[in-house]
């Protein structure tokens, strides 16, 4: 599926696709891997273990296997913990962990004073049978309060696995990637832009035409599909899933103009991101072929995890309501 033996596309651009293969990022303080590989040990919660047990990518199982994590009312309370995470294939230690995350619950059945290891490995066994991340607390007694982080803290990536929901396997990533440069080139002005960008003209071309054709034998190019997920229009150009403006090749090199006192550049900010299309729902993958598009940077942050459709009508009521206040500029208003 690798785009192999092409003409190299902008460096810019080329980053930005094989990025679309990452997950999110994850600070220190929460179990998750920051922008790793989607292929990677998945955490599944527990309440969510039948839903997410199969990817239902048609695999059958996760490329790096997955760890489920329990919480410790749901672990302590049970008296029958064993036999119930038993009969659903589950064992502490080797494919579930107890994940601790308040301070209630470290000082209720602290894993240390059971003379519990924490987990140290991504695969069976766990090297132990919890992970922690407890925020610290502003406290008359610090010694109570202060964060507790442990487990997959010291390891390179840190974390220790991704979001369910992000992961993909590397045929998918790769399936997407493919799908993700055709929408590129799919934007009325590609050609141009890539030229623009430093690519030779006739190199573009025979890029554009080969990633295009791979799609196609793939079964990655399907107007109908895209033009009802909202990725293409009827044009057959590429347009922004929520507020349907077609895409100008240009965005995906340009940076996000720097907010005022922010003098750090980031230089990952472009104006077009990755758009999933569907909202997020539990036992269902987010990152695979026709659920991926690009749109406008302010359009993804606005629309987040909630869904494109409940953000538009969310829209039209801020709208109504604005205009029903006043507050709504018309223009040419007679002065
Ligand atoms: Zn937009």
């Amino acid at each position: 599926m690798a785009v192999k033996r092409l003409p190299k596309l902008p460096a810019l651009l080329g980053l930005k696709i094989s990025k679309t293969g990452q997950t999110r990022g994850a600070d220190d303080d929460v179990v998750y891997q920051n922008r790793v590989n989607r292929s990677n040990t998945v955490l599944i919660p527990y309440e969510n273990w039948e839903a997410c047990a199969d990817p239902k990518d048609g695999t059958g199982s996760y490329e790096k296997g997955f760890i489920v994590l329990l919480s410790p009312s749901k672990y302590f309370g049970n008296p029958k913990i064993t036999e119930e995470l038993a009969a659903k294939g589950l064992i502490l230690g080797t494919n579930a962990l107890v994940s601790y995350e308040t301070r209630e619950d470290w000082n209720e059945n602290n894993p240390e004073v059971l003379g519990w290891s924490v987990a140290t490995k991504r695969t069976a066994p766990l090297g132990g049978n919890y992970i922690a991340r407890v925020p610290a607390r502003t406290m008359k007694d610090k010694a109570k309060a202060k964060k507790v982080i442990s487990g997959f803290h010291k390891t390179k990536p840190k974390g220790a696995g991704i979001r369910v929901f992000e992961y993909a396997s590397k045929d998918t990533i790769a399936k997407c990637r493919l799908q993700l440069e055709a929408l590129f080139w799919l934007c009325s002005d590609s050609d141009k832009v890539a030229v623009s960008n430093g690519m030779k003209a006739e190199d573009a071309a025979t890029r554009k035409a080969a990633v295009l054709a791979q799609c196609k034998e793939a079964g990655l190019l399907d107007a109908e599909r895209f033009s009802k997920a909202r990725i293409l229009n009827a044009q057959q150009n590429t347009i922004c899933p929520l507020c349907l403006e077609e895409l100008s090749g240009q965005r995906f090199f340009n940076r996000m103009e720097q907010a005022e006192g922010r003098n750090v550049p980031d230089l990952t900010v472009t104006q077009v991101n990755l758009f999933h299309i569907q909202e997020l729902k539990t036992g269902i993958l987010n990152h695979r072929p026709y659920n991926v598009g690009w749109g406008h940077h302010h359009c993804n942050v606005v629309v987040k995890d909630s869904g494109i459709l409940e953000t538009v009508v969310w829209m039209r009521d801020v709208v109504e309501r604005n205009k029903a206040g006043g507050h709504f500029p018309v223009e040419n208003k007679a002065s």
